[in-house]
């Protein structure tokens, strides 16, 4: 080594030998083309009478891990004395370790070479320049450490085996260091229970209710209340996990872990379908009105259930009574629009009363959703398949960096939006809304109105209300 320093002094007046090094991470922040990182790098040696003799590019890898790395290459050529110069685009995307750093430029610099900047320039044979190119390596320490980097990727290690991130408690689950995550004896079937409630068309109120009245409390780290009792924002939270399902969640993101579910995957389903149809009507999950949630008036407002008028009788109010270019009235009976409901679903039941066109209409709505699923399916590849050509022209820098989130969102929503329409599709599949019929109509009197009101909202759409005297027309519109 020694010698080739000797012989690079000797002929100080051949131009100095770069390496061009250029750090690709798919990290987005702080994201440019590699392209342009080897523009500056040339531009910056051109300006410096430097002749690069290797450019060597690292893709897709964090700046902690530094030994794994090219620039390990790059250096390792100043040490053999194939090069003079490293010129790296910016000095934070080479190390986000201090001590990495520390190290490098004591490495290159012990052996009689540099390290430059392109994007930074500065004198580093002058103090202040070396004072420059430290403080410059010191922000890059500090937002590395502040962005937690070595952390999130400790996580992401563990979220890659299935693990989730941490060992806090989750319901319905035991947990030992060997063994991991395991369903709890006690609470893993009420877990079970509790997303079977919620499917049966029990209200979440209805389900806090019912575990207050058990033994099992809320475990830590889902919010709990201060009376360490049900609250339904806790049990919200249990549910939309999707733990006793089998998931995990890292970064908002779901993925299967590898603990054992609780529940089955179609379950899972039905419930997330379920969940984001509730969710439009959540106030009125509370309501003690039947129609609550589902009911318009003619004039296109909805309408709202109370106890209106001298007598105090429960009825539905149109929204825009009062608004007198719309209508005057707008009240309707809310024992008037359960009698003329019951009567369609009558009407329904009798158009496929046997038994036999029951069953032949159900498994056409299985057929279409089916179909239905196919075709989703196909529409999902595709769209994936575009994001990933998407990320491709980023990487190589053939579309800019604003452009690429603009795309790529757009390609989220649609993606977000292709997959209800799957999870509705399968739950149509699972369970057709024509087999609900009869077990509503046969229990009416008694099932519990939440459920009912559960049970409706699979079949009707809305229920538009024409208010008028002597009595108002009801018209249903149903889902399919
Ligand atoms: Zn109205």
């Amino acid at each position: 080594m020694n010698t080739q320093k000797a012989h690079l002094r000797a002929v100080q007046n051949a131009p100095q030998r770069a390496v061009a090094y250029i750090r690709v991470s798919k990290e987005r922040d702080g994201m440019i083309s590699p392209e342009l990182q080897l523009t500056s790098i040339e531009q910056h040696c051109e300006r410096s009478g430097y002749e690069i003799v290797e450019t060597i590019t690292d893709l897709d890898m964090t700046g902690r891990f530094w030994k794994r790395r090219q620039v390990e290459r790059a250096i390792g050529m100043i040490e053999a004395g194939a090069a003079d110069v490293l010129v790296v685009w910016k000095i934070s995307r080479v190390s986000r370790n201090r001590k990495d750093w520390a190290i490098a430029v004591d490495r290159v610099e012990g052996i009689g070479g540099r390290m430059e900047s392109a994007t930074e320039p500065m004198d580093t044979t002058t103090s202040s320049g070396r004072f420059a190119r430290g403080m410059l390596a010191e922000l890059a320490a500090f937002e590395s450490e502040r962005m937690g980097e070595q952390w999130k990727e400790s996580h992401a290690r563990r979220v890659k085996a299935g693990i989730p991130a941490n060992g806090k408690p989750r319901f319905g689950y035991q947990y030992s260091k060997e063994e991991g995550f395991s369903p709890d004896p006690v609470t893993g079937p009420v877990l079970a229970d509790l997303y079977r409630r919620y499917l049966s068309g029990q209200s979440v109120y209805s389900l806090v209710k019912w575990l207050n009245d058990g033994p099992t409390r809320p475990v830590s780290g889902y919010g709990v209340s201060s009376d360490g009792l049900w609250s339904d924002r806790t049990v919200r939270r249990i549910m939309d996990q999707g733990f006793g399902a089998g998931y995990i969640t890292y970064h908002g993101e779901r993925i299967p872990g590898i603990h054992e579910p609780v529940i089955t995957e179609a379950e899972w389903i039905e419930y997330q379908a379920r969940r984001a149809t509730r969710r439009v009507h959540r106030r009125s999950e509370r309501s003690q009105y039947l129609f609550s949630g589902m009911i318009r008036c003619a004039c296109g407002a909805t309408m709202h259930a109370g106890l209106y008028g001298n007598n105090r009788s429960p009825k539905y109010k149109c929204g825009a009574v009062g608004n007198k270019r719309k209508h005057t009235g707008g009240y309707v009976m809310t024992s008037t629009v359960e009698t003329d409901v019951l009567a369609w679903l009558e009407s329904v039941a009798a158009n496929v009363e046997a038994e036999a066109d029951l069953a032949a209409r159900a498994e056409e709505q299985t057929a279409k959703a089916i179909d239905a699923v196919g075709h989703l399916r196909k529409q999902l590849a595709k769209l994936s398949t575009r994001m990933d050509q998407l990320t491709n022209k980023m990487l190589d820098g053939t579309i800019p960096d604003d452009t690429y989130r603009r795309l790529r969102d757009e390609l989220q929503a649609q993606r977000d939006d292709l997959e209800v329409s799957i999870r509705d599709a399968l739950v149509v599949a699972s369970r057709p809304p024509a087999s609900l019929i009869p077990d509503l109509l046969e229990n009416w009197a008694i099932l519990p109105l939440d459920t009912k009101r559960d049970l409706l909202s699979r079949l009707i759409h809305h229920v538009e209300v024409e208010p008028m005297r002597p009595r108002s027309r009801v018209t249903v519109h149903p889902r399919w």
